[in-house]
């Protein structure tokens, strides 16, 4: 037994030195103790500060559209840079708890922030039911599932749904995005939304169109505050 345990270690070396694990931010190649985030980037990634204050860039882009507590993201996505790296490898190369570990530094930054205390539940921005069968997993219910670790607050699962699976919305005037986004949500079970303080979870927001539609949705159904938290904001 002691044999086979010793040569599967070193078999998983050698895969390791032959095709190793790659940091999903920066491409250089991981030690055996990091999980999917090299420390470098853990520590250099560019963290935004919103969970500090209430007049920055996410809230000032859901501003008059619809009423919230707070808003934030922890990232600030740009093009070409490490972060669209890390939203590429959580959406499209399937690193499901690359998603998870993204909800827990969210989950760090929000435990020291007054302006995310007494959340009752955590909503995860839903994919469409084919979509979500494509990709094998939904990457904001990752996300989710890490900050409800982290936070202690339980995640309201299937409770928030997309009815339509819409369009890339990039290319819309804003009144268009906002039509098309109308009728996209739907709420499976409101019994657990009435008078609750909720958390909505997104991987990266851009207009801010799909906050807006799922906020409405939330509304709706008698959910008494809202807060907003993003891995990235693209500013
Ligand atoms: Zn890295």
């Amino acid at each position: 037994m002691k044999f086979f345990n010793t040569t599967l270690i070193l078999l998983q070396d050698l895969t390791g030195l032959l095709f190793p694990e790659l940091c999903c931010a920066c491409n250089t190649p991981l030690h055996r103790a990091e999980g999917r985030i090299c420390t470098a980037c853990i520590h250099n990634l560019p963290y935004t500060d919103h969970h500090n204050y209430k007049d920055n860039k996410v809230a000032r882009k859901l501003w008059g559209r619809i009423p919230f507590h707070h808003a934030m993201a922890l990232l600030h996505f740009r093009k070409g840079n490490s972060v669209q790296n890390l939203i590429h490898h959580l959406k499209y190369k399937g690193k499901k708890d690359l998603g998870v570990k993204l909800g827990t530094m969210l989950a760090g930054q929000l435990t020291g922030s007054p302006h995310y205390q007494g959340i009752d539940l955590i909503i995860p921005i839903p994919l469409h039911k084919k979509k979500e069968k494509e990709r094998g997993y939904n990457q904001s219910m990752c996300i989710a599932e890490g900050l409800s670790a982290g936070l202690n607050i339980p995640v309201a699962k299937g409770c928030l749904i997309r009815k339509i699976a819409t369009s890339s919305q990039t290319r819309k005037s804003r009144y268009k995005r906002y039509e098309n986004m109308r009728e996209v949500f739907g709420i499976a079970d409101p019994t657990v939304l009435a008078g609750k303080h909720v958390l909505l979870v997104d991987d990266v927001i851009t207009t801010g169109a799909t906050i807006e539609a799922c906020a409405m949705e939330l509304y709706r159904h008698g959910i008494s505050k809202l807060s907003i938290a993003a891995i990235a904001f693209a500013d």
